[in-house]
């Protein structure tokens, strides 16, 4: 298993990508992207020209692509992984899609004899290039098993959370707590303005008690400089965020709090924002007041 199939290498992939390379493994990769490409030829990698050409010649694939119809065209798609995957190899989906898609893609891979985990991740491009992410996974445990190892290459912790789906429900669950703190963050920190006190006085003030967070630690900065250089883009959030709606409709649970930041998504998305990083849902609060944080 030295040898790694990888598709996708956007901001999450390409570092991952690199990681697999300097821990020693082998690895033939493919993206539409060409840019990426050249610069994992250059470290090393054999270049596939389709998914296809990629499950041939490898029996792991890790896929790391937008969301559920790209990973769905990836594998069901014209030289698709599909037509290529030999039987019991694993195809590790390390996107964020819905639960609902890892379960369609993982039946169809059962048919040709080979598995699937579901394996989103949380900590962005930072932990992407220190291979510290968090990794959720769903899927069997003897499969999770096999690929533990170049899991940990890739990440700080790998949880099996439950059979196939599992990863993505809890990757929904982590987007909803980032989302609704991003969002708190900015509410309080235009307050602190509006009111006559610093903002990153009052980020060093409360950091390191209750309120202190990961998310309040990687972006209260952000928002201070007014550097909304993506990281992690509001269009991907919304992408997820749809994907709770979705989720919580189909098994009856309500989203009131997603259901907000949803809309103040949407605003963001309408003022063509949304190429932006997650932390400018300060904006959405900045064009409330009427002031930003730095005036
Ligand atoms: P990205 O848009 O930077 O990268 C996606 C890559 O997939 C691109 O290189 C693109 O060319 C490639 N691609 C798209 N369609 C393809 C196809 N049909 N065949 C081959 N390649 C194709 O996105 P990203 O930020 O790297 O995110 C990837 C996934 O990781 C998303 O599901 C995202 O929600 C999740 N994620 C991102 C972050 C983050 O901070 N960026 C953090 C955690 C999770």
């Amino acid at each position: 298993m030295k040898r790694i199939g990888f598709i996708g290498l956007g901001i999450m992939g390409k570092p991952m990508a690199l990681n697999l390379i300097d821990a020693g493994y082998s690895l033939v990769v493919y993206d539409i992207n060409p840019k990426p490409v050249e610069d994992l030829r250059e470290a090393g990698a054999e270049v596939a020209s389709s998914a296809k050409e990629v499950a041939e010649k490898t029996s792991v694939i890790i896929t790391m692509l937008p969301n559920s119809p790209h990973v769905k065209e990836v594998v069901f798609g014209e030289k698709g992984i599909i037509e290529g995957i030999q039987k019991d190899a694993i195809l590790i989906d390390m996107s964020s899609i819905a639960p609902a898609a890892s379960k369609e893609i993982a039946e169809g891979l059962s048919k040709k004899g080979a598995h699937m985990l579901d394996a989103p991740v949380s900590g962005g491009e930072p932990k992407a290039i220190d291979g510290t992410l968090s990794i959720m996974v769903g899927g069997k445990k003897e499969i999770f098993d096999k690929v533990y190892d170049i899991l940990m290459v890739m990440g700080s912790s790998a949880v099996l959370c439950g059979d196939v789906g599992a990863g993505n429900t809890t990757k929904l669950a982590n987007q909803i707590i980032v989302a609704a703190n991003i969002a708190a963050l900015s509410e309080a920190l235009v307050l602190g303005k509006k009111a006559g006190v610093d903002p990153e006085v009052i980020f060093k003030a409360i950091r390191g008690g209750l309120a202190g967070s990961t998310v309040m630690e990687a972006k209260a900065p952000m928002m201070i400089q007014g550097n909304f250089k993506p990281g992690f883009r509001i269009a991907l959030h919304i992408k997820d965020l749809n994907n709770v709606l979705e989720t919580g409709h189909e098994y009856g649970a309500p989203l009131p709090l997603t259901s907000v930041v949803m809309e103040m998504m949407q605003w963001l998305k309408a003022n063509n924002y949304d190429i932006e990083d997650h932390s400018a849902l300060l904006r959405y609060y900045e064009n409330l007041a009427g002031a930003t944080i730095r005036d």
